[in-house]
């Protein structure tokens, strides 16, 4: 993953002045790994990588922290300018219906991406939205559809099985007109791998409707299969827009990257869900973090202006992505390494209510002395101690609390906090490296 990658990635660069051919070399080609490993295809890291090279030697890079963030930082940035700009959203600039066909393979998630459409065009956009199955093959599709428009809220066109797709087509773009509908949208037929009898299917529906959205539904799960999906269709339609579904599943986020490059058309819409409020809009940014593993690393590292060591960002980030027992050790670790990235309420605040609580509970930022305690209480106990803090009774506290110079109430204090951070962690570990972020991105 590239978290560890990176890593070494820093290493390497570590005590560089500057970014040069030679230096980065070695860096680029983790980097190029990497993706791979987040799916993403060939031809789309050979771009990447390209673009990368050029615009981290020289300039730009001069002045940053450190040789090895400034070349993430020029990754990440490139990542997303190649997954596209700002949000678009649907184009509706047009004598109403805006009509608009769905394309993609059998499983996509077409049908139910017209339902969540519809139901943001209707609910957002207070738009008039009809919905038409052309899907003649499967019994089951058309009643899919009626049951999804039901749930969205927006008139559904009945059709049948014995219609022919264009027909369907055209009829319901008649009935549209003839009713004032704002929006139709069109649903058709997939397949389970691309097939010429598709292609002319889907090429014939949009000559008969001429959509002013032909929008290009693709599963992330694809990974790489998806560029070849993407080209099939981008040859066969001029499709104006993707919409990437599955995102809530484990898909790597390779294929945004993939299908953009193909169809060099926006990613418009992301489906993360079953339900029809499991659209989102797409945002390139983030899919970048994703594709490159690192959300977590990417902000603790713009954090860490501070002085931070990147390596100890890097496995701090990796602890937390474990969900592995944090102990003493790592508690105290953390208090001074927080602390030196700006303070822990700092980070705390931008959390949810619970852990900023936690937070409350620990020494306020900036002074030194009570980092020093904490750290001196600890050095006080054994290693098995602070491993498995349960051992320390009152006689073993009496103990350390002479050691370390301090009245057995602060030893107490001082397990009350590690008790909270250690909730904390647990909760870090079980909502997943996403939650936390989410949090921290406010
Ligand atoms: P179609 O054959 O292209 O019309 O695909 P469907 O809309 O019937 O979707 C196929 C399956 O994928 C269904 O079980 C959907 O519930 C599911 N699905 C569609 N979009 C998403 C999504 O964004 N997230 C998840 N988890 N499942 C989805
Ligand atoms: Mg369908």
């Amino acid at each position: 993953n590239l978290t560890q990658r990176l890593a070494r990635v820093m290493k390497t660069l570590r005590g560089e002045a500057r970014l040069t051919e030679a230096n980065i070399g070695e860096a680029l080609r983790e980097v190029r790994l990497a993706l791979l490993e987040a799916d993403v295809a060939l031809p789309a890291i050979k771009d990447l990588i390209a673009a990368v090279r050029e615009k981290a030697i020289g300039e730009e890079v001069i002045g940053s922290l450190s040789p090895g963030q400034a070349l993430i930082g020029v990754v990440h940035r490139e990542l997303t300018k190649l997954m596209g700009d700002a949000h678009s959203g649907l184009n509706m600039a047009t004598q109403p219906p805006a009509v608009m066909l769905m394309a993609g393979l059998q499983g996509a998630g077409k049908t139910t991406t017209v339902g969540k459409l519809a139901k943001m065009l209707r609910e957002t956009q207070k738009k008039k939205v009809l919905v038409v199955s052309c899907d003649v093959y499967r019994p089951a599709a058309i009643e899919q559809l009626k049951t999804v428009a039901a749930q969205a809220g927006v008139e559904f066109l009945p059709s049948t099985s014995s219609e022919k797709p264009v027909d369907i087509a055209r009829n319901a773009l008649d009935w549209a007109k003839r009713h004032f509908h704002d929006v139709l949208l069109v649903d058709t037929a997939g397949r389970l791998a691309i097939d010429e009898a598709m292609m002319k299917e889907i090429a014939e529906l949009h000559a008969a409707v001429k959509p002013i959205e032909t929008l290009f539904v693709v599963d992330a799960m694809l990974g790489q299969d998806a560029i070849n999906t993407a080209k099939a269709f981008s040859e066969a339609l001029p499709l104006t827009g993707i919409i990437l579904t599955k995102l809530d599943g484990d898909a790597r986020g390779g294929a945004a990257l993939s299908v953009r490059h193909v169809t060099g058309r926006p990613i418009k819409y992301a489906g993360v869900g079953e339900k029809l409020t499991g659209l989102e809009a797409f945002h390139p940014e983030r899919m970048a973090s994703r594709i490159l593993g690192m959300g977590d690393v990417l902000s603790l590292i713009e954090d860490a202006k501070k002085g931070i060591d990147e390596q100890q960002a890097v496995d701090f980030a990796k602890k937390l992505k474990s969900g592995r027992g944090f102990d003493l050790n790592d508690f105290k670790g953390q208090i001074s390494q927080m602390r030196k990235m700006g303070g822990l309420s700092s980070m705390m605040e931008k959390l949810p209510a619970q852990f900023s609580q936690a937070a409350g509970q620990l020494p306020a930022g900036g002074e030194e002395k009570a980092v020093a305690r904490i750290e001196g209480i600890i050095n006080s106990m054994t290693p098995a101690e602070r491993v498995n803090p349960e051992l320390l009774k009152a006689a073993r506290k009496r103990r350390i609390a002479l050691g370390a110079g301090v009245q057995v109430q602060e030893v107490n204090r001082l397990l009350k906090q590690f008790e909270q951070t250690q909730k904390m962690m647990k909760q870090f570990s079980k909502g997943g490296i996403g939650q936390l972020m989410r949090g921290l991105k406010g």
